[in-house]
């Protein structure tokens, strides 16, 4: 049996999948996300990458290629991960060549982590030939396959939708510096601050001093009849109509797939109202907008997709 391996270094967790030329999972593992040097990051990847090959009973020298999905900004030229917005005090960590000597094989393929997860839909899925997953997670990004094309951008960067520009006339600020961007409202950290910037007086459940308050936390208020929250999960929704229509607008997607953790603990509230709001706003044809089938697994499997087909997703 051929050996593939998928890898997926996000903010908090690592994982790491084996599988064969069909995707069959043979082995996998998940780790905790370092926070502390690019070493220790790329250090736990590679423990990740030999406890997944252990747990498949292979050794790692037998994976025949590689598919990595990273949380950017990507430097595909030395095949690393530089700065993480999400990783303060990490600056750059090495991906592609140590996993080229500890797997002995030069097929790697680094893929932001939403274009990883467009790989797998398209590879394993049936998003088809033109497609996007968007992830609303801690923060928010995208994947494209258009014309049955997987889009990277020349730096690997193509599809940063959470920076699109969706309140010119906000004050939020982004992790990126700029500000009214889509993630400055939508995304699972900027959702319990755009709630305390909203909040005028109202009587609430939520405990807004916390500095401990989530996301969920806020969506779940919602449903619990707490007025103010309501209010801001629609608003939030307000938001994501837009970034999604300027999406859809983009890339002419047949399926918008949905994953990230926030997205998929309350898809009720995240996706239902944008697929209300969604023939309002765009002017071509309305996608299907779903969450993806393969919850908190939709980029390492992508990523092993990536590592069977090189990249294209192309079964
Ligand atoms: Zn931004």
């Amino acid at each position: 049996m051929a050996t593939y391996l998928g890898v997926d270094l996000g903010a908090t967790t690592i994982r790491a999948v084996v599988g064969d030329r069909a995707g069959r999972i043979a082995g996998s593992h998940r780790a905790r996300t370092p926070t502390t040097t690019g070493v220790a990051v790329t250090e736990a990847v590679l423990d990740a990458v030999r406890a997944a090959c252990a747990d498949a009973d292979v050794a790692p020298a037998a994976v025949v290629a590689a598919g990595v999905g990273a949380a950017g900004p990507l430097d595909p030229g030395v095949g690393a991960v530089v700065e993480p917005p999400n990783l303060p005090s990490v600056d750059h960590v090495p991906l592609v060549g140590p996993l080229e000597t500890l797997c002995s094989t030069g097929r790697i393929t680094l893929h932001n982590d939403a274009t990883a997860a467009a790989v797998g839909e398209r590879f394993f899925g049936d998003g088809g030939e033109n497609l996007v997953y968007l992830t609303i997670s801690t923060g928010i990004g995208a994947g494209a396959v258009v014309d049955d094309n997987v889009l990277s951008g020349w730096d690997g960067n193509a599809a940063e939708v959470g920076h699109i520009t969706v309140d010119p006339e906000s004050r939020r600020s982004c992790g990126c510096g700029g500000t009214g961007h889509w993630e400055a409202y939508c995304s699972g950290a900027n959702v319990p601050d755009y709630a305390r910037d909203l909040h005028a007086g109202e009587t609430t459940t939520l405990p807004l001093d916390d500095p401990d308050l989530d996301a969920a936390a806020v969506f779940d208020a919602a449903g619990t009849g707490d007025t103010f929250a309501a209010s801001v999960v629609d608003r939030v929704a307000r938001w994501n109509a837009i970034g999604v229509a300027t999406v859809v607008h983009a890339y002419a997607p047949r399926t918008v797939v949905v994953g990230g953790g926030v997205a998929r603990n309350h898809p009720d509230r995240v996706l239902d109202p944008v697929r209300e709001r969604l023939p309002d706003l765009v002017v071509t044809n309305v996608p299907e907008l779903r969450l993806t089938r393969f919850g908190a697994e939709a980029v390492v499997r992508g990523a092993l997709a990536s590592a069977i087909t090189g990249g294209t997703g192309e079964r």
